[in-house]
């Protein structure tokens, strides 16, 4: 059997977003399970649409996320240039010889006269009016330099068929499929005649792609046909939606790969989340490394429903990510985001980081979880009271002078020791230790909600501020 040969084949149209990376993904797995080859190659011959800037992103991520392919413009191959606009010259002697082989001609109408070949839905198709000129008449209007296209040649009747990998059988009658351009009068190739002479001069074995090319497959399969070519396995790939109703798109400023970074996503666990978007192990495990995926990957687990992009999930998968991280991994990709908080300077940076460390799921929730560090003031006393912990108003008037007292005294002021003569304090005062915990939290931090317990903040914000709070908020009872 031929090696293994898969590509990812975007058109640089700007950011690359997320059903793309979903595509170039599989196309990885699946090459590199087998031990084949991933290829990229850039679809840049619809000038319209193309943005500058746009090849770079398409090279950085794949490199940032680990996407990372064997061949493509930026490393070479033998299969190149890589670049569709460096490949104009090769498409026009192909579109030549498929003309000699019946499968296309030469089209000089104008685009005014395709225009008014409008059926009664107001569709215009065109008549394959060109198609009866003799060789004579096509030779005097090459000679004279008339415009012209080159267009396929497709059968009246019949029905082209194929079994893609993912969706079965696919019939479409050719009466439904029109004589669609190949050449364009710049002498640009279009999507549907590029990507077949690509795909066979680039030895491509497996074409992994999105749902929407599933149709068009056959008047493809025609060309292969008429130029004596084996046909590529298809494996055509479900929509990712963003819900019931509407396709994840780029065009409608859904997140790319490079925003969901800039939110604080850990990487990899974008690559993870992508994965799952369309395809299930068969061992329904879900946090997997690339190296997991690309051991865990097969076609029968691709589904062909759409999937909705989940991106609560993705968080939860991040935040996984982020739990076993070692501390040093977690610090260099947090440092950015924890700067951006209040606290930040103000406190250990490092014990900053272990409060939050396994209490975020992204890196920019970071300066939130922290900010209050540096909010305490005023607050109502209501905060005191918690039923669940039996503790009230009272009862913190009662006992925050014992707890200014007890930690006074402590002068070895870390976690351990705090927290363990809070607990002492507790049973000599004969009150629920929660409760003490959760007055001494309140005193110290005036919300009711905070990363981290009493002792943990208190060592954070050192014995003097500790016990500056602790009597702050005792005034506010008395
Ligand atoms: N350039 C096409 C796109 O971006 C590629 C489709 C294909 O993979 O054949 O949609």
């Amino acid at each position: 059997m031929n090696k293994v040969r898969t590509r990812f084949a975007p058109s640089p149209t700007g950011y690359l977003h997320i059903g793309g990376l979903r595509t170039a993904l599989y196309g990885y797995l699946f090459a590199k399970k087998q031990g084949g080859d991933f290829v990229l190659r850039i679809e840049d011959t619809d000038t319209n649409r193309y943005v500058d800037g746009s090849v770079q992103i398409i090279y950085d991520t794949m490199r940032d996320s680990g996407i990372m392919y064997d061949e493509g413009p930026d490393v070479g191959g033998n299969y190149g240039p890589y670049i569709q606009s460096e490949r104009k010259a090769l498409y026009m002697e192909y579109a030549k010889k498929l003309i000699e082989l019946g499968g296309a001609y030469y089209c000089f109408c104008s685009p005014e006269r395709v225009a008014s070949l409008k059926d009664e839905e107001g569709n215009v198709r065109y008549d394959k009016h060109c198609l009866n000129l003799s060789k004579e008449e096509i030779q005097a209007k090459l000679d004279a330099g008339e415009p012209f296209v080159i267009r396929q040649n497709v059968p009246l009747t019949g029905t082209g068929t194929y079994t893609d990998l993912v969706y079965g059988e696919i019939a479409v009658d050719y009466k439904d499929i029109e004589d669609g351009i190949l050449i364009k009068s710049d002498g640009m190739p279009t999507y549907n005649f590029a990507n077949v002479i690509d795909d066979h001069l680039m030895g491509i074995t497996h074409v992994i792609r999105g749902i929407e090319y599933l149709s068009s497959t056959p008047k493809y399969n025609l060309m292969y046909d008429a130029f004596g070519w084996d046909r590529p396995t298809y494996i055509h790939l479900p929509p990712i939606m963003k819900d019931s109703q509407h396709k994840l798109s780029k065009r409608n400023g859904d997140a790319s790969y490079e925003d969901f970074v800039k939110k604080g996503f850990v990487k990899e666990s974008i690559v993870n989340y992508i994965a799952l978007l369309g395809w299930n192990p068969k061992n329904n495990t879900e946090k997997m490394s690339l190296k997991e995926l690309t051991d865990n990957f097969s076609l029968e687990g691709i589904n062909k429903s759409p999937s909705i992009f989940d991106e609560t999930k993705m968080k939860w998968l991040s935040g996984e990510y982020i739990k076993e991280m070692n501390f040093d991994s977690f610090k260099s990709l947090a440092m950015p985001f924890i700067k951006e908080s209040k606290a930040f300077g103000k406190y250990d940076t490092d014990k900053l980081l272990n409060l939050v460390k396994n209490r975020v799921q992204i890196f920019s929730e970071i300066p939130s979880k922290i900010d209050f560090l540096e909010e305490f003031g005023e607050f109502d006393v209501n905060l005191f009271v918690n039923d669940k912990q039996k503790s009230s108003v009272e009862l913190a008037k009662s006992v925050i002078p014992n707890i200014i007292d007890e930690l006074s005294k402590i002068n070895d002021w870390s976690n351990q020791n705090l927290f363990d003569s809070l607990v002492n304090l507790s049973a000599k005062l004969e009150i629920k230790k929660q409760a003490l915990l959760w007055i001494a939290r309140i005193a110290i931090t005036a919300k009711e909600a905070t990363a981290g317990g009493a002792t943990e903040i208190a060592e954070l914000i050192g014995k003097d501020e500790t016990i500056k709070r602790l009597n702050f908020s005792l005034n506010l009872i008395k």
